[in-house]
């Protein structure tokens, strides 16, 4: 008897250029945090078409920022792959949120939701904590939350502003990471995501490209003692411009009508063609990669 092997679309040989919509028809400025429910041209996600291999069976997963855009389409993948999930998000994105609980435990897994803001010290110790507590364990850790807006030039830039983006982009990882490290053991791995500005900055985001570049130093700096002493892995993507709500969270209309015409794909990126790079990251076929910066650009190059 011959098994017929099911050959998801995206998997079959065709034009990246094309393979997804070109730049955004329509766009609409929402304030932060933006949803993916009030997005009019929503991004994909690997909803319909991902499909999970049994990669990352029986781990347990937490990732900030999964409701939507990058962190969603990982989140879905974690789960595909046969990982318990628990996700982070804001309070306002609750309804973004259950849409990812509801992809989550149709693949058959488990799905913990932690709403918070991860600007805080006390809550990312206890978003850590209740993790912990209700996948019984943890073996992935994805430090993705962040907040990007735009600056009209360092006069502009409230002290404020400045502060809320080292809050989240940054200091949350730190308090992040630090709580989960003390429980995983070793094989656990753990990814951040930074982005092109860190290595690229534009003005209008010079303040949240530090943050970036941040991310970056910290995966590598942190890299050799963790896998000395606890055998834990830690990786970075980075991601070029990818169609997610962070794009519409007080952005610039007129910028966004051009995402992605800077890279000779001449579209953004879509969240889904950044999960398997999450999911090896995870995985224990990574087991040798640890201190990376992966760029998934659209070939605008990390360095
Ligand atoms: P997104 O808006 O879908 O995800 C960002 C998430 O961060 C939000 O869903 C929200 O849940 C979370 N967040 C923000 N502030 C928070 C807070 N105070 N507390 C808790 N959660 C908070 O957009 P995305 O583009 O998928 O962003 C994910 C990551 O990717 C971000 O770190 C972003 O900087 C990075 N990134 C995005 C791009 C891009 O082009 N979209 C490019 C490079 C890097
Ligand atoms: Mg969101």
């Amino acid at each position: 008897m011959s098994t017929v092997l099911e050959i998801p679309e995206v998997v079959t040989m065709q034009d990246p250029r094309s393979q997804y919509a070109g730049t955004p028809s329509s766009i609409e400025i929402q304030s932060a945090p933006a949803t993916q429910q009030a997005m009019t041209e929503k991004p994909d996600c690997g909803e319909g078409s991902y499909k999970g291999s049994g990669r990352l069976a029986g781990r347990k997963a937490l990732l900030t920022g999964a409701d939507s855009g990058i962190g969603r389409a990982a989140a879905i993948a974690f789960a595909r792959e046969g990982a318990d999930v628990a996700i982070c998000y804001l309070p306002e994105e609750q309804a973004d949120a259950e849409e990812v609980a509801g992809y989550i435990r149709e693949a058959g897994r488990k799905a913990v939701l932690l709403p918070g803001d991860v600007s805080h010290e006390g809550f990312c110790q206890r978003l850590v904590a209740d993790a912990i507590d209700q996948l019984g364990g943890l073996d992935i850790l994805v430090n993705n939350a962040g907040r990007m807006g735009k600056t009209a030039g360092i006069l502009e830039t409230s002290t404020e502003r400045f502060d809320t983006l080292m809050k989240t982009n940054l200091y949350s990882m730190f308090w992040i990471t630090k709580a989960a490290v003390a429980h995983m053991k070793p094989g656990a791995s753990i990814i951040n995501t930074t982005s092109v500005q860190g290595y690229d900055p534009s003005p209008g985001v010079f303040d949240y490209a530090m943050t970036k570049a941040a991310i970056a130093n910290f995966t590598k700096g942190l890299s050799e003692p963790l896998m000395e002493k606890q055998g834990i892995r830690i990786n970075a993507v980075a991601p070029g411009p990818i169609w997610t709500p962070l794009q519409e969270a007080d952005g610039d209309k007129d910028k966004l009508k051009k995402l992605g015409q800077n890279t000779p794909y001449k579209r953004p990126g879509q969240p889904v063609e950044l999960a398997p790079v999450y999911v090896l990251l995870a995985s224990q076929e990574g087991s040798y990669i640890t201190g990376e910066i992966y760029g998934v650009t659209g070939g605008m190059g990390i360095a």
